[in-house]
């Protein structure tokens, strides 16, 4: 009996323990407080972990957060915040890239989706609400924009190439407008192969993007100091990217890529479209790999940025 009282405490302890460990092991992947600058090799195990605190946290307390997911269910279109100078409503056009960064494919108003929420706000240093609220937000658009281009590097004539025309969104553009920096221009290449197979693209036999498809082809590239001067004498209104006198696409490193609508359009309707075409997810989700890196407010513009040039 004495024997039998004692195995049996013996196995709860061990219970215990194995309950215990994976407690912590829930609490591990949760790192990095209060920062703000994940250098780019965390990113794929940022949101291995993410996922991993999503599926743990899900089957236990995804009840918890369905206060969370109403509250996202309404903020997805009426969040008041601003941009520069610029008022912004809701943040339905960033649900593409909020959904690459949090690590979770759900939409914004599942318990899931809050889950994935709290877990980045926790590792951010935010209370972990599962809200995606005024904070969080402009902490997220922090973050993107911590990991642009940061350069303003003027290149040399040899460090341009002149892509064909074929490349081109605009089969009429002038010939000084077809310039791309050498490396950014073989990196665009490798990706548009790998994204026209991903997407059944329309292709030439021999693997160019075919003449009738014109998903991910280069709006506009390479702009020299004197094009952006004319384009400023010559429509002084023409909105913040005309008037840019420090543009990304001074280095040549900023592509503007065909995503769907008005190629260029920062009206939210056509934003709003063009974060809905395949191409476009499939940038968000892929980009990185081949170097490129959102805009996230202009779903076209996509830096490319080496892990040579990272400023951390
Ligand atoms: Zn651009």
């Amino acid at each position: 009996m004495l024997k039998k009282k004692f195995l049996f405490s013996l196995s709860a302890s061990v219970f215990l323990i194995v309950f215990l460990l994976s407690l912590s092991l829930v609490k591990s992947p949760i790192r990095g407080q209060n920062t703000l600058v994940f250098p780019a090799s965390e990113i794929a195990e940022s949101n291995r972990a993410t996922a991993s605190f999503v599926k743990k946290t899900a089957s236990t307390t995804s009840t918890a957060f369905s206060a969370a997911a109403t509250e996202n269910a309404r903020l997805v279109n009426s969040l008041g915040w601003t941009f520069g100078a610029k008022p912004q409503r809701g943040w339905q056009i960033y649900v593409p890239i909020i959904q690459q960064t949090i690590g979770t494919e759900k939409s914004a108003e599942t318990p899931e989706f809050a889950v994935a929420v709290a877990a980045w706000q926790q590792k951010s240093g935010l209370a972990p609400t599962g809200k995606l609220d005024n904070e969080t937000l402009l902490k997220m658009v922090a973050w993107w924009q911590s990991r642009r281009l940061n350069s303003s590097r003027y290149p040399s004539d040899e460090e341009l190439v002149s892509a064909p025309i074929t490349d081109f969104y605009d089969q009429a553009r002038a010939p000084e407008l077809l310039k791309v920096e050498r490396e950014t221009y073989a990196a665009y290449k490798k990706m548009v192969a790998a994204a026209a197979k991903d997407l059944n693209l329309k292709q030439t036999p021999t693997g160019e993007l075919a003449p009738e498809e014109k998903f991910l082809r280069i709006v506009s590239a390479f702009r020299s100091r004197e094009y952006q001067a004319k384009l400023r004498a010559a429509s002084p209104h023409s909105g913040r990217a005309g008037l840019a006198v420090n543009s990304p696409h001074f280095t040549g490193q900023a592509l503007d890529i065909y995503v769907g609508g008005e190629p260029t359009i920062t009206k939210d309707f056509n934003r709003l479209q063009q974060v809905q075409t395949p191409a476009y997810k499939w940038l968000v989700k892929n980009a990185e790999r081949f170097g490129f890196r959102p805009y996230y407010y202009e779903p076209w513009h996509w830096e490319y940025v080496p892990k040579s040039s990272e400023n951390y």
